[in-house]
């Protein structure tokens, strides 16, 4: 199984991607994720990284692309992998195909969780995200039994800096300007399906997972 995972911020990709990742038993490569380690580790890239994600905006296509066509020449990718936050422009996707094609593994489907923008703004301005290991809380859907402290691990939850009120506004434009476009481009490519993404988590799942069988059935 071969798939991107596509939809607005606070869709839920990252949530999803991992009962889909564990599911099919194949890596969850996530550009955000990618990022954000290389922020912790204060790398050279986690720096140049930082000052974009932090405004809102994207990391330049070069930098990104050359990290997504590293991770895929990976062997674990060879027998599949879902992408989570990537491409995120018209550029990246055309980067990708190419990509995919000198290795020979062509996307079987591209899964799009659809959500209102009104829900993108409350889901990710809620969010709260473990500093040691990474689980996601939200403060009204999903909170921990302690304020502030990850059930999961007894760690200190924090918010993204990109998931404060100003930020979130600039990635909704960001996303609306240069990602929304994927949708006509991987509906011409006859790979896109759509699902709500709205609603228990797990019925989402089981959605998203009923929705990538009959696809890679077609
Ligand atoms: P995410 O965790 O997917 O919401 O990504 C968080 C931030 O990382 C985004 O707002 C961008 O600044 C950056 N980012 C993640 N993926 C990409 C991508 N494919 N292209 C450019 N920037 C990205």
């Amino acid at each position: 199984m071969r798939v991107v995972l596509a939809g607005a911020p606070g869709a839920g990709k990252g949530t999803q991607a991992k009962f889909i990742a564990k599911h099919y038993g194949i890596p969850q490569i996530s550009t955000g994720d990618i990022f954000r380690a290389n922020i912790a580790a204060q790398t050279e890239l986690g720096k140049e990284a930082k000052r974009f994600m932090d405004a809102g905006d994207l990391v330049p296509d070069e930098v990104t692309i050359g990290i997504v066509r590293d991770r895929l020449a990976q062997d674990d990718a060879r027998a599949g992998f879902l992408l989570d936050g990537f491409p995120r422009t018209v550029h990246q996707a055309v980067a990708l195909n190419k990509t995919l094609s000198e290795l020979g593994t062509p996307l079987d489907v591209v899964l799009e969780l659809q959500i209102e923008d009104d829900e993108v703004v409350r889901r990710l301005s809620g969010r709260r995200t473990c500093r040691k290991c990474g689980h996601v809380w939200h403060v009204e859907f999903d909170p921990p039994a302690q304020e502030g402290v990850c059930d999961v691990c007894g760690s200190e939850l924090f918010q993204r800096d990109d998931d404060l009120p100003e930020t979130i506004r600039r990635r909704i434009e960001v996303y609306n300007e240069q990602t929304a476009p994927l949708v006509g481009f991987y509906t011409a490519a006859g790979l896109l399906r759509g699902i709500t993404a709205q609603g228990p988590v797990d019925e989402i799942t089981e959605r998203a997972i009923e929705t990538l069988k009959t696809a890679a059935d077609d």
